[in-house]
């Protein structure tokens, strides 16, 4: 279709509005044009956060010489004609808006050129006007340059924060095109480094190991439409040991659209039940396809949402298409019911690539682990720190229990051993203890956290190597707000970069733990619960606890067992983890008399 303005009463019914907010929209826009365009390749540029100048370049269609003009127009579009069509839209584009706003909000060049042009068509638009310039040679497609972006416009600046936090929205809007596109090669450069390029070999796991790692991407499981559901959903999730405190891991995508959809995101939250810890989010990229006349995209201007005529179908789609994933990857789920609410295991399968458990003596930032010392062999080796839990306080207390050399500890418990490397088993004056032992350590470090905040005392190991971290506009924003708290709590942040920040210590309980995990996961905590309340800065304690306990499906020995169940007794709420779940099962003496008929 060539391009047109909408008669106003067309322009009148779709959604109207404001859809240049920031940089990071003026991509959206410029990259959704080269798509409907048809674009194999596209490449992005931007500097200072896209504020200076943002470029973007395709070898799509290119508009033809004598369009060149209306395209700036409000409401030109070659994509829609008539109310009739919107139900049916298939392009990312219809309202012929963008052109237009990024015109009037920046200094905008465009230069374009279709197959049968023998050179390119050259506009500079600059506040609404718009002028032709001499026509270039150019290979086939278009380019756009935006410089100087809301400068005219200081109310709108006023909105935009850092260019890094730009930069960090820019690069999410690339991702989740890459993501939905990965015939497309992209790429993306920042201040002239390249950041993101993507192959346009089709593979989304591909796209995935740039944005969540090779490692994490390589244990993706694929998701296929599940033939009981009303509209297939494809894509790859995360295992459910690959979590993250927030819903910034889970991509969604309706027909090639990036979307919000709280429906969706409820479906896959449903699916993962009983697999992830309340408040823990699974990785995803979903892509949810289905007849344009059941969607209602015309939502909002900038497109994010979208509504389904049955909210009912793209639940049970979502739901099954992943429910089926786990169940294929993890037979073993059903089998033991562990999708019912109930039964929660935070670690569930077990991966003993996690392991970054603490319970060694305070050496060296990576030293190795010692062989821990078996009960009874603690003074012959001369090595009265290998039964600690975790460096701290409690080293008297528990050396002093293991020289009792009978394994009774505080004269309350006595650890009889480990079933599925997960509970503790031990005997009380009453009975016996099942002992969760991931969360039982996560409450004991969680109390010892809370402990050395009160005491101004952090235990802090620093970092031999800072750690680069990168950040989510979101999580940058944060910081400010968390510096403080969190470097009371040992983790020390140092501005680097526009969207990286170096690590520079890290509580010692934490010094083997996945260092950007922990910063991402205390900043989504700060951030969802506000700075300076009491709900964030338990919070913070909780995920450094989290991250720095011994995980569920790790093989313990008797000693490792006895220390953990004594700092348990000694410096914790010995009932619940800092989740609110249980760390102990209890089966009295009482209990095991009526089973067996004796009371
Ligand atoms: P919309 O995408 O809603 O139609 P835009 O203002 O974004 O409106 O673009 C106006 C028109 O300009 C489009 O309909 C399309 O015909 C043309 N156009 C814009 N960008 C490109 C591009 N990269 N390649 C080819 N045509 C383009
Ligand atoms: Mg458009």
């Amino acid at each position: 279709m060539s391009i047109r303005i909408l008669p106003p009463a067309v322009a009148a019914g779709i959604a109207a509005g404001e859809v240049i907010e920031r940089p990071a929209s003026v991509v959206k826009e410029l990259l959704e044009n080269s798509l409907d365009a048809g674009a194999t390749a596209i490449t992005v540029e931007i500097q200072q956060g896209g504020l200076q100048r943002i470029s973007v370049r395709d070898d799509g269609c290119g508009i033809p010489d004598d369009e060149v003009l209306l395209a700036f127009e409000r409401h030109a579009t070659s994509k829609l004609r008539s109310l009739d069509d919107l139900p049916e839209i298939t392009t990312l584009g219809f309202r012929g808006e963008a052109l237009s706003s990024i015109a009037a909000a920046a200094h905008v060049l465009l230069v374009t050129r279709t197959v049968n042009a023998e050179a390119a068509s050259v506009v500079e638009a600059y506040e609404s006007t718009t002028t032709r310039q001499p026509r270039e040679s150019s290979a086939p497609g278009t380019r756009i340059e935006v410089e100087a972006l809301f400068s005219t416009i200081p109310a709108r600046l006023k909105f935009i924060r850092s260019p890094g936090a730009e930069t960090a929205r820019v690069r999410q809007v690339i991702e989740h095109m890459a993501m939905a596109n990965p015939y497309v090669r992209f790429s993306f450069k920042n201040d002239l480094r390249t950041v993101i390029q993507t192959t346009g070999n089709g593979q989304l796991r591909d796209i995935l190991s740039i944005i969540y790692g090779t490692e994490t991407a390589a244990e993706m499981l694929e998701v296929t439409a599940s033939s009981r559901a009303p509209f297939p959903v494809h894509g790859m999730i995360g295992p459910p040991d690959r979590n993250r405190p927030n819903r910034t891991g889970i991509s969604l995508f309706v027909n090639g659209r990036w979307i919000q959809s709280p429906t969706m995101n409820t479906a896959v939250r449903e699916a993962y039940r009983g697999l992830l810890m309340e408040g823990r989010y699974p990785l995803g990229a979903l892509f949810l396809d289905a007849p344009p006349h059941v969607l209602d995209v015309n939502v909002h201007p900038n497109k994010r949402e979208v509504r389904f005529t049955h909210d009912g179908d793209a639940f049970s789609s979502v739901e099954r298409a992943v429910r089926e994933a786990l169940l294929e990857a993890h037979p073993e789920v059903q089998a033991r019911g562990l999708f019912s609410p109930t039964s929660i295991d935070p670690q569930f399968p077990p991966s003993p690539r996690v392991f970054d458990f603490t319970m060694t003596p305070p050496q060296g930032a990576g030293a190795p682990l010692p062989e821990p010392a078996l009960p009874g062999e603690t003074e012959r080796r001369g090595d009265d720190n290998s039964t600690v839990l975790a460096p701290g306080a409690q080293t008297q207390e528990m050396t002093g229990s293991t020289e009792e050399g009978m394994g009774w500890l505080t004269g309350e418990f006595r650890v009889l051993g480990q079933i599925s490397a997960t509970y503790i088993i031990a005997e009380g004056q009453d009975g016996m203890h099942v002992i969760d032992q991931h969360s039982a350590h996560e409450s004991v470090l969680y109390y010892r956290l809370l402990r050395q905040w009160k005491e101004m005392a952090p235990d802090i190991q620093p970092m031999l190597d800072p750690l680069p971290v990168e950040l989510t506009p979101e999580q940058l924003e944060t910081v400010p707000l968390a510096q403080d708290m969190l470097t009371r709590y040992g983790i020390t942040l140092e501005a680097f970069g526009d969207s990286t920040y170096l690590l520079r210590s890290v509580p010692v309980m934490a010094r083997r733990v996945d260092g950007a995990k922990l910063v991402a996961d205390v900043l989504e905590v700060v951030r969802g619960a506000g700075s300076l309340t009491p709900a964030s800065h338990h919070g913070v304690a909780a995920s450094i606890a989290c991250h720095s306990a011994v995980r569920a499906g790790q093989t313990l020995n008797h000693q490792e067992m006895a220390a953990l169940t004594t700092a348990l007794v000694t410096e914790a709420n010995p009932q619940h983890c800092p989740h609110g779940r249980p760390t102990t099962v209890k089966v009295t003496t009482h209990m095991l008399e009526r089973g067996f008929g004796r009371a």
